[in-house]
Parts: C-alpha cells; structure tokens; sequence
C-alpha cells in the first residue's frame, strides 16, 4: 500500500541553512542569527515571519538535541512524530503538535537502549530511502523503480534460524521461557531477581543446526527493487509511505514501513512558487516601447506571450494553466512571466547609429562615436 504524506514540512537542516554534518556550535550559532532575523517584533510588516520564526524554533528544537537529532537523522520528520511507528493504522490525522511523547517513541526506535526484554514478536524499524527527482517529473508525475537494501525473514528456514529438518529444541535451562529466576539470601531478607537465560539468549529454544543460507541469524540483508508511482505535483519535502516495506520484523514480527523522501532538482529556466511557475524572461527596449508578441518556454513547449506598448521592466504576466498540476484536485497553477529589458553588449555600426538617433530625438546625453583602431594609432603618433 502506498499513502502520500504531503504536508511541505522543510527539512531541519535546510531551515537552518546548515549542512548535515554541522556541529552543535554551527547550528546554534545558525539558529541565533535566523531566530534574531526572523523574530516577530522585528518583522512586524512580514506576515510570514511568524510562521518561519516557527520553523527555525521547531528545527532547532530538534537538531539541539543529540537523540532528536539521532533520531530524525534516521526516520526525518517522522522520527519527531508522535504517532510515528503507533501502528495505529491510517496517517489521517497526521499531527506535528509539538514534541510531547517524543520520550516514547525514541523508546519504540531504539528499544529502552536494549533493556527491553528481547520476547515476542517484534515490528521491524522503518527505513528512509531520500529520493531526487527532475523537475518535469514532479510536475507531471512518473513510474519509478527503487532499489531499498532492508532486512527480510531468511526464505529458507521462514525466520526460525534452524536449518529445515533439523530439530528445535525447547532451552533445558530456562524451559522456554527465555528468564532465569535466582533467589538471594542476605541478612535483610530473600531477594529475587529475573534475568535472560544465557544458554538460548532469552529465545527459550535451542538451534541444533542453524539454517546455512542466513547462518542461524532467521534474517538476511538484500536489496530489494520496489515499484513507486509519484503523482503529478509533489514537491520537495513530500514524502511516499510504503506500508509494510521497511526492515523484517523480529520473531514473527510484523515488518515496518518505508518512507520515500522527495527532493526536487532545479529546473534551468522556471523556478517554482506553490503551483505556479515563474519565468524571467529578457526582452528588448524595443519590444517594451513598442509592444511585441513573443514566444516563452513553457513545461510543454512554448506559448505566445503578448507584450503590450510601453512595458516596465520586472512587469509580470499571467499564463493561466501552464504551472504545477494541483497534487489533490484538478487543474494547474500558473505560468508567471517577469519581463526584463536586455541591453545589447555588442552594436554593429548601424544598430549603434540608430541607437544614437534616438538618443538626440528624447535629447539624451550619450557617450561620443567611438573612434577606430586605425584612428587611434594616427593620434598616438600625433597625425
Ligand atoms: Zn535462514
Ligand atoms: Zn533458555
């Protein structure tokens, strides 16, 4: 099963602007000056200060602390997830609402740091593949093929360790429970304490002969090609969870999920606003005194952009429904056009003439005619 997360949550390090390997001194230093930057009372007139000042709090909040960090260098934003991993089934009510509980799920990851009795089934982890995708390809959506190495139950003993045919053999030890129970008397009474059997490491089963293929270990590590579709409109910082298709899980366990991470590369000519498109795109003096029609680049081709008399530079225009397809719902966003006036480097003697011309027709001041080479060298020599 595949399910689209899709809320545009920013990656930590880009919201902080520092790379991935950043040490605890450069993302502080990184957060203070974003955090004085943005701050709400400086930014009065910025309606989206607060909502970055957010941002960078949430961010830094995370990658401050060493599990934090540990952990959504792991899973991403979902490793900062309450209901991360809660195998409550159905992401609809998906929430970021702060970092309560996040004491929880580190323990769902990292097991207690191993104190947890190693019985019963246990859920595989979930495993985070970053995927880069063109440009065109997230505007329009496309088929692709990922190859995820993972951890899956060994296909020749089916996770039991034993080497098909060969006995397994309740622990004599512990009797298959996988604890021993010892009894201490001391002067201030009977203690007892429960710790793993040693001889079947709390399995409670005893392996005669362990399976070749994994040698005993049920598991094995292999590559695995999984088929994903990308819908038309994702954008970087979405990201695709594949239910079930994570790590095996342990003793029966139920696998866990793989999340596939979205980041888009940039296109050369469009940059991209939401759904809309924009493209600055050079026109000359000419074009903008007069008016011109003009063909513009689009995702699909080109379109005819009209360009009426006496345009401004940086005047924006409008192509409806040649943006970004809309990733739920219908429709496209735009293409917006920013107009610049291009001044040419090079004149041949004539365009330099007219330009001239029209320079003593508005009564402009202008540099004089450049003299030849030949001329140059005459007045050096002093001819
Ligand atoms: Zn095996
Ligand atoms: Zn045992």
């Amino acid at each position: 099963m595949e399910e689209w997360l899709t809320m545009a949550k920013r990656d930590y390090y880009e919201v902080l602007g520092v790379s991935k390997g950043a040490s605890e001194e450069e993302i502080k230093k990184a957060y203070r000056r974003l955090a004085r930057q943005y701050h709400p009372d400086v930014n009065k007139e910025d309606p989206n200060a607060e909502e970055k000042f957010k941002e960078i709090n949430e961010a830094y909040e995370v990658l401050s602390d060493p599990q934090k960090r540990a952990a959504y260098d792991r899973f991403g934003h979902a490793g900062t997830d309450p209901n991360f991993g809660g195998g409550t089934g159905g992401f609809g009510d998906f929430s970021f609402g702060g970092f309560d509980g996040f004491g929880d799920i580190f323990d769902m990851f990292f097991g207690s740091g191993g104190r947890r009795r190693r019985t019963g089934p246990e859920r595989g982890a979930d495993l985070r593949y970053d995927l880069r995708i063109e440009f065109e390809d997230a505007a329009f959506g496309k088929e692709t093929t990922i190859k995820v190495p993972r951890t899956e139950v060994c296909s020749t003993c089916h996770g039991n360790r034993a080497k098909p045919g060969t006995p397994i053999k309740t622990c004599p030890v512990c009797g298959g429970s996988g604890q021993v129970q010892s009894v201490q008397t001391t002067p201030f009474g009977r203690f007892s304490t429960v710790r793993t059997c040693d001889r079947c490491q709390g399995e409670g089963k005893i392996i005669e002969t362990p399976c070749p293929t994994c040698a005993g270990r049920g598991r094995v590590r292999r590559v695995r090609e999984i088929k994903i579709t990308i819908p038309a409109g994702v954008d970087t910082g979405h990201r695709l969870r594949v239910s079930g298709e994570g790590e095996a899980g342990e003793r029966g366990g139920p696998p866990g999920d793989l999340y596939v991470y979205l980041s888009v590369n940039p296109h050369p000519l469009f940059k991209r606003s939401g759904n809309d498109l924009i493209l600055e795109q050079p026109i000359s003096f000419a074009q903008a005194a007069l008016g011109a029609t003009i063909e513009v680049p689009t995702l699909e081709g080109t379109a005819t952009l009209k360009i009426p008399e006496g345009t401004q530079p940086g005047t924006q225009f409008r192509i409806r429904g040649k943006g970004i397809p809309y990733l739920q719902g219908s429709g496209r966003g735009d293409e917006l056009v920013r107009v610049h006036i291009e001044v040419p480097k090079k004149l041949s003697a004539a365009q330099r003439e007219a330009i001239q011309q029209l320079a003593e027709a508005f009564g402009e001041e202008v540099a004089p005619p450049e003299k030849g080479f030949i001329n140059k060298v005459k007045e050096a020599f002093g001819k």
